[in-house]
């Protein structure tokens, strides 16, 4: 399998390709263009954080814990004292970092569901639907955020299936096919849920003839 820092390069160099792209397309202003890159480097690594691999998930979950806090503190600074918010703050980087994050590691295993397409898609549409709800981001830059997370991901995908192919003698490794799958067969009750999840997202999402109006977009710029 590819490693962390491999990962990390492969996305980065993927986001930044994505991001100069439509910012020179006029489709994002170089902020949104830098927030794109930094999804897509973020989305290159997510799908590691089934592994045991201390690096890539300690980066993960502390990633996780900041936007949980941003989150926390749009949502609530209308409503809490200044001294209150700083504690449910203070309370959902400890709650995501150190509570959450063993848990998850307890019940996840590597190159399982977390490594599937089905994930990749779930990630986007959660990104999608936390810009537009949250952060009250236009719908197409909501849109183009998880598209970037679900970019991210498939290069991360890409990789380890690139890896698991040994090289020199044309080899497959016994861990080919388990990265770039559609779905984690072994675990059809956890793929249901996930699939569950993400069909239950649709209220939340931002609305689909932005997406439409994406895809032409960024199609016309390829031809
Ligand atoms: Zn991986």
């Amino acid at each position: 399998m590819a490693d962390f820092r491999t990962h990390l390069s492969a996305a980065v160099g993927g986001g930044v390709l994505l991001a100069v792209a439509g910012w020179r397309g006029d489709l994002w202003t170089p902020g949104e263009a830098l927030s794109v890159a930094m999804l897509t480097a973020f989305g290159g690594i997510l799908p590691d954080i089934d592994s045991d691999h201390s690096h890539a998930v300690r980066l993960i979950f502390n990633t996780l814990a900041m936007l949980a806090v941003v989150a926390g503190a749009l949502l609530l600074h209308s409503r809490l004292e200044p001294g209150a918010l700083l504690m449910a703050c203070g309370g959902l980087y400890i709650g995501v970092r150190y509570v959450l994050s063993p848990i998850f590691k307890r019940f996840s295993v590597h190159r399982g569901i977390w490594h599937s397409l089905l994930a990749a898609a779930l990630c986007g549409l959660i990104t999608s639907a936390a810009g537009y709800r949250f952060l009250a981001l236009e719908p197409g830059l909501a849109w183009a955020q998880g598209v970037a997370v679900l970019v991210g991901f498939l290069i991360h995908l890409l990789l380890d299936e690139l890896y698991s192919v040994d090289l020199t003698g044309a080899r497959l490794k016994r861990s080919f096919g388990t990265a770039l799958k559609p779905f984690d067969y072994r675990e059809p009750v956890n793929s249901v849920l996930m699939l569950l999840l993400a069909a239950g997202l649709t209220p939340w999402l931002p609305t689909w003839s932005a997406l439409d109006e994406l895809v032409a977009q960024g199609s016309a710029f390829w031809r």
